[in-house]
């Protein structure tokens, strides 16, 4: 059995910067992961950062929109699976109970600080490390092309003002002017100037990089197959390459979370949603900005000479396969709103697992029933932009001190 400081089980962008975090303030990092590091669910993702995020997925009116768009499958952004999995069938249900205003209300205040804190932690981070990954500050421009989408649009930088935050309501002139691949069916934009963009491999790449050189040791293609406690502590954690024994373990592990603490009597309800990205050669008109379709909800990202969309929300098990019909549906959807090449020089297809709790918060905190398991997973959609508040707010954690603000609305304890 080999001891440990602290194991991460994970290096996607969350086990990732919980490392950076940790290895600064002096702890031993070492990082498990079943694959490669710096990969996951987070490398092919939109890249987009969005403190404008405030409002979770698990809101009034989702649940009419979801059925609508699923009455339409050839152009719907949204699928789920058919299942009796009573893990499932429970989450569904917490989720359709906190579709409501109590529950809005509630994570706008935590969403808004880690959020923000994440967003200043990027533009640290990436000017402190020189690295280069196309950060860039330009902000997310939503495109609409109906007037019910773009009053949603407007209804959403309303919420946004409310609470100190920055959204431009742009008239077709105005977005025109702002974005020109933009075509001319789209009638209006909300411009969130507060978000930022980057590649996320390149970013998560050059993490990984940094965290080795700090002193991480990284054990990849290991997989974690359990973890065994006794008296309210994680003695042991079981891989294919022998056993650990940390002092304190951080569970980022994403959606295969619940899998991986198995046994240990904690709930954590985090389900798979799977999304897709198609990465293409830099097109003749490259849109200014990262852009979010809003009707189709696809996500589009200039990231230097290459272009990404990404798109999909399906429920899904626990699987990362491409599936190229919606690859080409996502080619489409963007189609409808962006002046693209007749003929795409795409270089990279990919699939991605949303890890995604019920009520549209990340967990972050420590096991209610184990004094050495902290974890740091379900960040739904927004992984990579919460990433640097999260790994810092874990390493306040793992030193006893105080943290940047107030965790309680994040902790597990909310499922017991
Ligand atoms: C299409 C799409 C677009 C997205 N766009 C954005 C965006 O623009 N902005 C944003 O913020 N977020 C976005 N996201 C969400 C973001 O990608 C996820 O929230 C993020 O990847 C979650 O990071 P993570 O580190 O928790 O999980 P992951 O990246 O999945 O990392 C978990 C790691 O744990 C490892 N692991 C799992 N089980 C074990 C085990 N038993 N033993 C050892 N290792 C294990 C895995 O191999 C993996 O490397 C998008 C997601 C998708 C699918």
């Amino acid at each position: 059995m080999t001891d440990a400081d602290v194991l991460i089980i994970g290096g996607g962008s969350i086990g990732l910067n919980c490392a950076y975090s940790l290895l600064k303030s002096g702890r031993k990092v070492t990082i498990l992961d079943q694959k490669n590091i710096a990969a996951g669910s987070s490398a092919g993702n939109a890249g987009h950062i969005v403190p404008s995020h405030i409002v979770p997925l698990a809101a009034p009116g989702m649940i009419g929109t979801a059925l609508k768009w699923m009455l339409n499958p050839s152009t719907s952004p949204f699928s789920m699976k058919a299942s009796l999995d009573p893990a499932y069938l429970a989450w569904l249900l917490q989720f359709a109970m906190a579709c409501s205003s109590a529950n809005v209300q509630r994570a706008i205040p935590p969403l808004k600080a880690l959020g923000l804190l994440s967003a200043k932690n990027f533009r640290e981070l990436v000017l402190a490390e020189g690295f280069d990954c196309h950060y860039h500050e330009t902000g997310l421009l939503f495109l609409y092309q109906t007037e019910e989408a773009y009053a949603g649009g407007k209804h959403e930088a309303g919420i946004l003002h409310e609470n100190g935050l920055p959204a431009e309501i742009l008239d077709a002139a105005e977005v025109h002017r702002r974005e020109p691949a933009a075509l001319p069916g789209v009638i209006g934009g909300v411009h969130f100037t507060g978000d930022a963009a980057l590649h996320p491999g390149r970013f998560l790449e050059q993490l990984a990089r940094r965290v080795r050189a700090m002193g991480a040791i990284v054990h990849e293609n290991t997989v974690v197959s359990g973890l065994q406690s006794e008296n309210g502590r994680i003695t042991r954690v079981r891989t294919n390459n022998g056993d650990f024994s940390p002092a304190l373990v951080v569970l980022a592990a994403g959606a295969w979370s619940p899998t991986v603490v198995k046994g240990l009597g904690i709930n954590i309800p985090i389900q798979p949603a799977r999304g897709y990205s198609l990465t293409m050669r830099a097109t003749k008109k490259m849109p200014r900005q990262a852009l979010l379709l809003g009707e189709r909800r696809v996500a589009v990202t200039p990231l230097g000479n290459v272009l990404r969309f990404t798109g999909r929300l399906e429920l899904s098990p626990l699987d990362t396969r491409v599936n190229e019909k919606h690859i080409k549906g996502i080619e489409q959807a963007v189609r409808e709103y962006i002046d693209l090449d007749a003929s795409l020089d795409i270089q990279e297809t990919w699939a991605g697992l949303r890890p995604t709790t019920p009520d549209g918060m990340p967990i972050i905190g420590y096991s209610p029933r184990h004094n050495n398991l902290l974890i740091a997973s379900g960040h739904a959609m927004l992984g990579l932009s919460l990433g640097p508040g999260t790994g810092q707010v874990v390493a306040e954690l793992a030193a006893g001190s105080p943290t940047a603000f107030d965790l309680q609305p994040f902790s597990a304890e909310r499922f017991r």
